[in-house]
């Protein structure tokens, strides 16, 4: 039913997790309306009504490089989207993987931001296992004598502006030179030397993310939080692993309401996730061209749509409910869209 792509230069990998039906969900009796029916393929049973108001499910069926239902564990996507992509970065590669869906859908549990409803620990989550892992090929007999140091940045995008995560949320700006070479000015890189140092990085970080903010998904649910440990040689860049909790994708109840703010907002995140695809289309089908100054979030991750070393993960979080069913299909098929060549 779904044919693998071949494997060989397979720097796009795009996958789907279905998280479980919330708490709210079941009192509310939404239904499971999807079915993960083996490892690569998602299927959508959407509720249809005829004519003759009869209702009947219209199935359709989606094909990814891996589908994970509502059982699998972070460590377990982990393994089949960031993981593949770390050691490249000890070889000069520019890595990077995204979190895309609805909000609610599991973004940021996926990552590991931590500060969603029971989430507290980051640990567990995708920013936390890349740390671990960075460590461990650090130690690496083939990497050792580069004697590489390791940074972190983490910093977020709000209405087309940077706002650095690791220092009080100051305002950024970001310019390009003649040779397309982008900077974050001042952007805080801290050094860190093991895990727990990451770790405490990404809770200062997710806790300034937070502050002064009424309603945490309110906020998070707008803005992109970008994550990245940073090699270098020397003190000069080696490589990059960027690890992007994308703003909700929702937006037609935004637009919806005439509040001018989120009309500007809803419509500054469609313009980034719109970019996103492009940026990631033109990755896979090796153009010379990449569109990266269409927003502020491509343009800031110019070095991973570009050059030889590039590769990307996406992962796609929907929400299982039939409340979601059109979020979800419009995550389904922009991710379609990114793996298609
Ligand atoms: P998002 O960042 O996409 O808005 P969250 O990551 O905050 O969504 O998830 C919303 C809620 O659902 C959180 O309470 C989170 O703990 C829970 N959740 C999300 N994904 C899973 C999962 N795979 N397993 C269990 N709980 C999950
Ligand atoms: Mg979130």
């Amino acid at each position: 039913m779904c044919q693998p792509e071949p494997l060989e230069d397979h720097r796009i990998c795009v996958c789907v997790r279905k998280r479980p039906l919330n708490q709210r969900e079941t009192v509310m009796k939404d239904l499971d309306i999807i079915t993960i029916p083996s490892n690569n393929v998602v299927m959508v049973h959407e509720s249809k009504q005829k004519v003759d108001l009869t209702r009947y499910l219209e199935n359709q069926i989606f094909c990814f490089d891996h589908a994970f239902d509502a059982t699998a564990s972070n460590e377990l996507v982990y393994q089949f989207t960031a993981q593949p992509l770390v050691e490249s970065i000890f070889r000069k590669g520019m890595a990077t993987c995204f979190a895309y869906g609805q909000t609610g859908s599991g973004k940021t549990h996926t990552m590991g931001g931590a500060f969603s409803g029971v989430d507290q620990d980051c640990s567990k989550g995708i920013y936390a296992l890349v740390a671990r892992d960075v460590f461990l090929l650090l130690t690496n007999p083939a990497y050792e004598k580069l004697s590489l140091k390791v940074y972190g940045t983490f910093f977020e995008i709000y209405g087309g502006k940077v706002y650095d995560l690791l220092n009080w949320k100051k305002k950024l700006q970001v310019l390009e030179d003649g040779n397309q070479h982008i900077q974050v000015v001042g952007l805080r890189e801290q050094e860190v030397s093991c895990v727990e140092d990451v770790l405490k990085l990404v809770g200062r970080g997710n806790s300034c993310r937070t502050s002064g903010q009424t309603s945490v998904n309110a906020h998070s649910s707008r803005s992109h939080a970008v994550f990245q440990i940073i090699l270098k040689l020397q003190g000069e860049l080696h490589g990059k692993f960027s690890l992007v909790d994308l703003a909700g994708n929702e937006r037609g109840a935004d637009t919806a309401k005439a509040n001018r703010k989120r009309q500007l907002e809803g419509a500054e995140i469609n313009k980034s996730l719109l970019a996103l695809k492009e940026c990631i289309r033109a990755l896979g089908q090796k153009k010379t061209h990449t569109p990266f100054r269409a927003s502020k979030l491509t343009q800031v991750l110019r070095d991973s749509f570009i050059g030889p070393n590039s590769s990307t993960c996406m992962i796609a979080t929907i929400s299982p409910g039939m409340a979601s069913c059109e979020n979800t299909l419009n995550t389904l098929r922009y991710a379609n869209r990114v793996k298609e060549l």
